[in-house]
């Protein structure tokens, strides 16, 4: 490689996004993952992607509820991108047949929670990411400018506030270091640190430390959204997500009488994800059932998920199927501008890992690999702007750095303790139990991140969005606004009515 590539820590959608847009307009890059794409958060997606394509839809329909249902913490401006781009960010994957199609050769569009059109667009068997990503990665695979390394990035080299490259670990468990023209973060969320979630261990937060590490301000750590269907189980199928797409079809939440929980929702099933969750958390065992609606459509509509149920003993159509609510996404992440920039130069971040503002404190349904898609884009455009001025600085010596391996390592009581203390319905008394656990802990990466997110939540004293305060259930308007963490200043709180903390540094 002549030039010095861009590096992209992530082989999910938004670092594929990012790296193929990169390298068709002739930039060398390095995608560097840990986990195989099909173990990546974007290769489980289930649901689909949200656009608003059908007949009477509008992107300002869209960002309507996607604004409704952050509950006051979304930027419109990020949102309204979001939604005017959703249409040419669908496009490609519609023409190339990857998302299902009617007889008319338009997409299919399902309905899901929070959206009031039917815009959801997804893969014939409903394994939507799985579809998504393998056309991208094949995409990717095709190019030469795109070179891959299995590895776990373990520091960022981030002198004077600038971004350098990356040390990474191989699979054989060489520290090796990697000189980059940029380094976007495309590293996924959090989650996977809960005990009873949707996502792979694997996403651990790992890229929230880094930037932290590196000098870049964090946001909205205490907002994670919890799924209200996952599969109940410490058996096979553990962390195994029952797509909401089956309540948009008609599947019910029943209890162990056989009653539906949310029979006094106006919404009922299709109320919205937080307020299913607490429903689900609260009154267990909860069980999913779709034994009312035809099973020809369900086994139709959902082949995939079909498929992965009965590996684990279960009938989709038939079974009562027991769920619980579990950890699935974060919208809180690395501060980024409006093309992924965060304010150490040259380091970007996009996904699920960064906090551009358009999940607020409740993501909306089917939102997030479209945020993948549309400001995966943007960030590889800004490198590709920035580019002139991205020369980095000569000799390109290798930075001295102290990796501590045990940092990485998740302390083994601390998963069970965030669904505990840190999960749908909270309390101050249990955050507290939760830090003290904290401070008999071997410090290290997991702890700093959810002593950040404890300290948030423990100041968040208000019930908004994904979570519910047992102490505090109302939401109020002192609330209204973000809590960043910086090394440098700490915790620090922002109304949305004050400038936020979104500052770029210049470029040198
Ligand atoms: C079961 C499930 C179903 C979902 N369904 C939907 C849906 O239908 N619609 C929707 O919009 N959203 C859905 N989501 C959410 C959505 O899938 C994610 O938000 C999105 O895919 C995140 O994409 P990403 O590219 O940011 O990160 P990810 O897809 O999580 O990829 C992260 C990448 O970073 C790599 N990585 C992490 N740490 C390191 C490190 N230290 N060094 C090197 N590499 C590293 C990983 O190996 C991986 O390649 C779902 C999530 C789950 C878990």
């Amino acid at each position: 490689m002549d030039r010095l590539p861009v590096l992209v820590i992530g082989s999910g959608i938004s670092g594929l996004t990012t790296a193929l847009t990169l390298a068709e307009a002739g930039q060398p890059v390095v995608i560097a993952a840990k986990t195989p794409w099909s173990e990546s958060n974007s290769g489980l997606a289930q649901g689909g992607v949200a656009a608003a394509l059908s007949p009477g839809d509008h992107p300002r329909l869209h960002a309507e509820d996607t604004l409704r249902v952050t509950r006051g913490l979304a930027d419109p401006t990020r949102v309204d991108i979001l939604t005017s781009q959703a249409a040419s960010a669908v496009q490609p994957f519609i023409q190339s047949r990857v998302l299902a199609l009617g007889p008319d050769g338009a997409p299919k569009f399902s309905q899901e929670a929070g959206h009031q059109r039917a815009r959801i667009v997804h893969a014939r068997d409903g394994l939507t990411g799985r579809a998504l990503m393998g056309h991208l990665i094949r995409k990717a695979q095709s190019y030469s400018s795109i070179h891959w390394l299995d590895g776990k990035v373990v520091g960022l080299a981030a002198e004077n506030h600038q971004a350098e490259g990356a040390y990474y670990r191989s699979p054989a468990g060489d520290l090796d270091y990697l000189a980059a023209t940029a380094v976007v973060l495309a590293s996924g969320g959090m989650a996977g640190l809960y005990a009873t979630s949707s996502n792979p261990d694997s996403t651990s937060g790992d890229g929230l430390i880094l930037a932290y590490l590196a000098g870049a301000t964090l946001a909205d750590l205490e907002f994670v959204q919890f799924h209200p269907t996952v599969l109940a189980t410490k058996g096979p199928g553990r962390r195994l997500l029952l797509t909401e797409a089956l309540r948009g079809l008609g599947a019910h939440l029943l209890n162990a009488a056989g009653e539906r929980i949310l029979k006094g929702h106006p919404d009922q099933e299709l109320a919205p994800r937080d307020v299913v969750a607490q429903a689900v958390f609260s009154q267990q065992p909860v069980y999913l059932s779709m034994q009312h609606l035809p099973s020809d459509d369900v086994y139709r509509r959902f082949s995939g998920l079909v498929q992965q149920l009965s590996e684990c003993g279960w009938d989709l159509a038939r079974d009562h199927i027991p769920v619980t609510a579990g950890a699935h996404f974060s919208m809180g992440g690395v501060v980024t501008d409006s093309v992924g920039r965060t304010d150490v130069a040259r380091l970007f971040a996009v996904g699920e890992v960064a906090m551009v503002g358009v999940h607020g404190a409740n993501r909306l349904a089917s939102n997030s690999l479209l945020e993948g898609l549309v400001y995966g884009k943007r960030a590889a455009q800004a490198i590709l702007t920035d580019h002139a001025r991205l020369t980095p600085r000569k000799p390109l010596a290798r930075p001295a750095m102290t990796v501590r391996p045990e940092y990485w390592t998740v302390p083994s009581r601390l998963p069970s303790l965030l669904d505990q203390h840190l999960g749908v319905i909270r309390d101050q008394d249990g955050l507290q139990r939760l830090e003290q656990a904290l401070q008999g802990m071997q410090a290290c990466h997991a702890t700093l991140l959810i002593q950040m997110m404890v300290s948030s939540a423990m100041a968040r004293q208000e019930s908004r969005g994904a979570h519910m305060r047992r102490d505090y259930p109302e939401a109020s308007a002192q609330f209204a606004g973000h809590f960043y963490h910086q090394q440098d200043h700490g915790r620090i709180f922002r109304p949305i009515s004050q400038p936020s903390a979104i500052s770029p540094l210049p470029i040198p």
